[in-house]
């Protein structure tokens, strides 16, 4: 199947500065590339989403999407352009499928690279998923190991819940045969059992019922603590997340500092909401053993840091992989690490796939 492809040399290619986008549920950003270079004139737009005008069609706000990409480039005389797309999408051609965080359960699909080119005829366009793009920007920075990492898997934990994998040994992406590849959010899981024979289910917000994002990513975690509160209310009723969200502090902060003071209800929260990802994470190192690294990335994982690790290794120790953690304790953990700031930034990682597709394209 044909794959998308990155070969990290083509930070050496000569080709003039450009234009990035990427363009996820909370902000459109933009920026020149320049290979080798920090990205310059980073502007950050609002998104226009679902969330932010409720009233809006999803055929307005693609509307609106392709309005901001056509006229930024234009402003700014670009001639080539690479976006990052937070979207379900054809990874060979381009072609949108759908988008949660910016159209809902719209998918009515959307041809971003052809109407691109009908509206700027002088303008060279590239689109990618921004998981995609986040992952070559991070896998260009990586240090020469050894022995070589075989593949990485970039996995973000934020809104929804994606990952890519690179085989760093081709720079290849695969693709199954509509184009697609790590759509995990949506796979179903078990439900969260917070006592004995006592479950919870979630909806998810694409409408299926216990799904990895229902549970595990940022909206899921809120969720899961709505639900989970009046089931286990004296643990609720007592805790330091319950006093300081009382005291006003927004919930992703209380949530931390109240791990920070190992706050009973806390610690089952995220005990309860890493389950469903602990369990995907080890399913995905049983069925690909050359997984040599897994890499969080996306604001949940990141605010809540070694928070997050402690609370998937403590699943790792109950239950790992079947005679590889008897014979390593430590092989599930230490193939997982967290972004460090600004080291997955789909943003420059839409220029590299912009000059890995121009490689291409001359070749
Ligand atoms: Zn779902």
């Amino acid at each position: 199947m044909q794959a998308f492809r990155f070969w990290p040399d083509v930070l050496a290619d000569p080709l003039s500065p450009a234009m990035v986008f990427d363009i996820g549920g909370t902000w459109f950003r933009s920026a020149h590339f320049s290979p080798g270079l920090p990205l310059a004139q980073v502007q950050h737009h609002p998104a226009l989403s679902f969330h932010s005008d409720r009233q809006a069609s999803a055929a307005s706000l693609k509307e609106g999407l392709l309005a901001y990409l056509v006229d930024t480039a234009l402003a700014h005389g670009a001639r080539r352009c690479g976006v990052s797309l937070g979207a379900a999408m054809d990874a060979r051609s381009g072609q949108v499928y759908g988008s949660g965080p910016l159209w809902g359960s719209d998918c009515g699909g959307l041809d971003l690279p052809g109407e691109l080119a009908r509206r700027t005829p002088g303008v060279r366009w590239h689109v990618a998923n921004d998981v995609t793009c986040a992952l070559l920007h991070y896998a260009s920075q990586l240090a020469p190991q050894s022995p070589p990492l075989r593949k990485v898997m970039l996995i973000t934990v934020s809104t929804g819940i994606a990952c890519r994998t690179l085989d760093l040994r081709t720079g290849e992406v695969p693709v199954d045969s509509f184009g697609l590849q790590g759509e995990i959010g949506h796979l179903p899981v078990a439900p969260a059992q917070w006592a004995p024979r006592r479950t919870l289910d979630l909806c998810c917000d694409c409408g299926g019922r216990n799904h990895l994002a229902a549970f595990s990513s940022g909206r899921g975690l809120r969720n899961l603590h709505r639900a989970l509160r009046q089931h286990v209310h004296p643990l609720w009723a007592g805790s330091l997340l319950g006093r300081l969200r009382a005291a006003g502090v927004e919930h992703e902060a209380a949530l931390a500092d109240a791990l920070d003071a190992q706050d009973p209800y806390a610690l089952t929260l995220l005990r309860l909401g890493t389950r469903a990802m602990a369990d995907t994470l080890r399913c995905a190192l049983a069925l690909d053993p050359e997984l040599d690294r897994i890499v969080l990335t996306g604001g949940v994982s990141t605010h809540l840091g070694q928070h997050y690790l402690d609370a998937l290794a403590t699943h790792f120790d109950e239950a790992g992989l079947y005679l590889t953690s008897t014979f390593d304790p430590g092989y599930i953990m230490n193939r997982i690490v967290i972004a460090t700031p600004g080291t997955a930034d789909g943003l420059y990682g839409a220029g590299l796939q912009m000059k890995t597709a121009a490689r291409e394209w001359t070749s």
